[in-house]
C-alpha cells in the first residue's frame, strides 16, 4: 500500500467508457443466433450465449445442433458490430474524468473482458493514444477461459509494461481478483452503476473518480 506505482491498468466498461447498454448486447445475440439458424431461441439460451463458459456454451451449441466456435464467432461478431455502432453514435462514450489520467506519468494498459476488436474501435474513436498496451478477449473458446477473474490478460498486460509495482483499476469483483491473483494492488471505482455492491475480497482502495488516481501514484 505504500507502493510507487509505475503502471496503471485499466478495466474498460463501467471504468473508461459507460457500459453497454443490455438491451443492445441482447438484440447482438439474437443477432449472432439468427446468423447460425436459430430464429426462436429461449430467453434462457439468450442469456447463457450473454457471458457463457465454454462448458454451458457447447451444451448450447449441441442444443440447436450448431458448431460452438462457430455458434461463438456470431456472437463476439454480432458484439462488436453493436458496440460498434454505439461507440459512434456517443451512447458508449467516456466518463469525463477520464481526462484526469490522460496525463498520467506512469505506463498505462487496459485490461477488459470485452472483445479485443471492440477495446480497439475505443481507443480509435476516443483517440486514447495515450493508453500504451490494451487487451481484450480473443473471439475463440480460449478467450471465455480467459477472462478476469483470470488473469492471463492482465499478466500478458504487466509483462509488456515491463512494470514493477501496477496498479489495477475496476469496478467488478472479477478485477479485484484478477489483480489479487497477479500480486497487484487494485483500486475499486464505485460509480453509480454499482453503488451498493459487495464484493467477496477487500480492494487496496476504494474510490468514487479517476480523478482520485493521481494522488494514488
Ligand atoms: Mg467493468
Amino acid at each position: 500500500m505504500d507502493a510507487e506505482y509505475d503502471a496503471v491498468v485499466f478495466d474498460n466498461d463501467g471504468v473508461l467508457t459507460t457500459p453497454t447498454d443490455r438491451e443492445v448486447l441482447v438484440e447482438a445475440i439474437h443477432t449472432a443466433f439468427e446468423t447460425v439458424g436459430v430464429t426462436n431461441p429461449s430467453d434462457d439460451h439468450v442469456r447463457t450465449l450473454m457471458g457463457p463458459s465454454v462448458d454451458s456454451l457447447c451444451i448450447l451449441a449441441e442444443t440447436y445442433d450448431v458448431d460452438p466456435q462457430e455458434l461463438w464467432t456470431a456472437r463476439e461478431h454480432a458484439a462488436i458490430e453493436a458496440q460498434l455502432e454505439e461507440i459512434e453514435a456517443g451512447r458508449k462514450r467516456l466518463y469525463d474524468d477520464v481526462a484526469s489520467v490522460a496525463t498520467l506519468k506512469t505506463a498505462t494498459a487496459i485490461v477488459s473482458n470485452n472483445q479485443h476488436e471492440t477495446i480497439g474501435n475505443i481507443l480509435e474513436q476516443y483517440e486514447l493514444d495515450w493508453i500504451d498496451a490494451w487487451y481484450g478477449r480473443e473471439p475463440t473458446l480460449k478467450g471465455i477461459d480467459r477472462k478476469k477473474p483470470t488473469p492471463y490478460y492482465l499478466e500478458l498486460a504487466l509483462e509488456a509494461l515491463d512494470t514493477e509495482d501496477a496498479l489495477f483499476v475496476g469496478d467488478s469483483w472479477v478485477d479485484i481478483e484478477a489483480a489479487d491473483t497477479a500480486g497487484i494492488d487494485a483500486a475499486f471505482l464505485r460509480r453509480d452503476h454499482v453503488e451498493g455492491v459487495g464484493l467477496p475480497r477487500e480492494p487496496t482502495y476504494e474510490i468514487e473518480s479517476l480523478e482520485s488516481i493521481s494522488g494514488l501514484l
